[in-house]
């Protein structure tokens, strides 16, 4: 009965939208529901509000913008991104930031200015390790990515899937010598893979693709003010009453070819959207969804994903010099590339004597645990002779869970063609789908193929 009078609410405010406007003070009619504010949802919001839609973004934290991280140090105002650094110099960001008044400038990453330690991430000892020279082998490697150039603009993969994308990449590497000088660059610009050499080399070409190696010598953007949060902060100027923060979708009373009807928890109390249409954008992972009436179909298909963890912190008190720079390698593996979880890098922030240290694991790990690493791992710089002396324990400035963060599936499922079947879900019951599970974990990336791939299809989908 409940059901069969949503139906009708529904169907009536689709063709008479307007004159449920007064309806109920706590329900918002919407053209589209966005579920996340990160980078791929603020974007859409933008975007749709811009062809005149009628928006709503839900956003379970306090703030627009993901994964992207600033700290300011409250005495000297000097900003640390622990979280997104880098944009690509692409249209579309600059249109992003033209129309959100973001000021820009290109850098290109020199190499580190101080020399970098090469560290065993679970001793902190010195490892007998020289960075190549990678030139040549970002060359062999951009050749062996340019033969899938559709891989740039999502999984748009050839059919069939061709073996070298399902092989794992450490036996990629020994199939093509000439690239494995760039395996570090490779893995240290595509951090939170997990298990590096073990992964499909499909998904450290999506991580580390043409773009990426293309800005390496040509300059990446940067906010000019280095503070990416202004991005997301201007935007939420911009969204102002269609933004729900600090809000959840508590359940999903309908969710058909009709539109949907969905109780969201506030921090003032459960209210109620009815949306023609839903752009969800949070990783795709059950847990994430369950309480969006996913169907059978739905459900095996989002089951099939696996999840990396990825940790990002800022960390004082350490008594490290404020040059101080140390990557992980290991001694004994496959180009060195370390075993995780781990730390990845220790690196030092215009914040005097506050140092970013990145962690990873295959898995998603708790708090708690990866904390106590990270403080151990600081303990055996200190110990190693690397810190002067300090009284009391590290302490973190601040810290960043990023979890779920690569969402992968097995080889098996690429080749019996699971992207092809993930993607036939857009417009599936009256849901689109965006962020980084769809093409990749970057955000210039994803606002190219939210622009390019969902908005056209999603508008087109409302007759207009
Ligand atoms: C440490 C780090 C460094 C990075 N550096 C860069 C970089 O330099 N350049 C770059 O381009 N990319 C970088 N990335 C990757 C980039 O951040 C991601 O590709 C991008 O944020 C993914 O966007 P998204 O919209 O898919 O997800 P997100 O940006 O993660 O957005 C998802 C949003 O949904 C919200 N959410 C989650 N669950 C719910 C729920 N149930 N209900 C409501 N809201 C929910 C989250 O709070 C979040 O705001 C980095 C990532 C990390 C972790």
């Amino acid at each position: 009965m409940l059901q069969r009078t949503c139906n009708t609410i529904l169907a009536l405010w689709f063709i008479f939208p307007f004159s449920f406007g007064f309806c109920e003070e706590e329900t918002f009619y919407r053209d589209v529901a966005i579920i996340g504010g990160g980078a791929s949802g603020t974007f859409a919001a933008l975007k749709l509000k811009e062809q005149g839609k009628s928006i709503i973004v839900i956003e379970k934290e306090n703030s627009l913008g993901g994964h992207t991280n600033t700290y300011q140090d409250p005495g000297t105002r000097q900003t640390a991104e622990y979280g997104v650094q880098v944009f690509h110099n692409q249209l579309v960001v600059r249109d992003l930031f033209k129309r959100l008044n973001v000021s820009w400038t290109i850098a290109i990453l020199q190499d580190d200015p101080f020399p970098p330690r090469f560290l065993d991430p679970k001793t902190a000892e010195p490892v007998h390790y020289s960075s190549p020279n990678a030139t040549a082998a970002l060359g062999a490697y951009a050749a062996q990515l340019a033969k899938y150039p559709d891989l740039e603009r999502g999984f748009f993969l050839p059919d069939p899937v061709p073996e070298d994308l399902l092989t794992p990449f450490g036996e990629f590497l020994q199939k093509y010598p000439d690239i494995q000088d760039a395996t570090f660059i490779a893995f240290s610009y595509g951090q939170g893979l997990g298990d590096y050499l073990k992964q499909p080399t499909l998904y450290v070409f999506k991580n580390f693709g043409l773009d990426i190696v293309r800005d390496i010598s040509s300059g990446f953007i940067v906010t000019a003010n280095h503070n990416n949060y202004d991005i997301y902060a201007r935007a939420a100027e911009v969204l102002q009453r269609d933004l729900l923060l600090n809000s959840i979708v508590a359940s999903t009373t309908q969710r058909d070819d009709n539109g949907v009807d969905m109780n969201i928890r506030t921090p003032n109390g459960n209210t109620r959207v009815l949306a023609k249409k839903l752009l969800i954008t949070i990783p795709p992972k059950l847990e994430n969804l369950g309480h969006f009436a996913l169907d059978h179909c739905e459900s095996i298909t989002f089951a099939r994903f696996n999840n990396t963890g990825y940790y990002s912190s800022l960390v004082n008190n350490t008594g490290l010099p404020q040059n101080f720079t140390a990557y992980s390698v290991s001694p004994d593996t496959q180009q060195n590339i370390p075993i995780l979880p781990g730390v990845y890098n220790v690196v030092p922030t215009s914040i005097d004597g506050v140092f970013a240290i990145k962690y990873g694991s295959p898995s998603s790990l708790s708090d708690d645990y990866v904390k106590r690493e990270i403080i151990s791992y600081v303990k055996k710089l200190q110990a190693n002779g690397h810190a002067n002396p300090v009284s009391g324990d590290p302490t973190f400035v601040a810290y960043a869970n990023h979890d779920p963060f690569e969402l992968t599936v097995s080889p098996a499922e690429i080749a019996r063609g699971f992207y092809r079947d993930f993607y036939s879900l857009q417009g599936y019951r009256s849901t689109w789908y965006t962020g980084a599970a769809f093409h990749t974990q970057d955000s210039s990336m994803l606002w190219r193929f939210t622009d390019s791939y969902v908005l056209p299809p999603l508008l087109k989908s409302f007759g207009s």
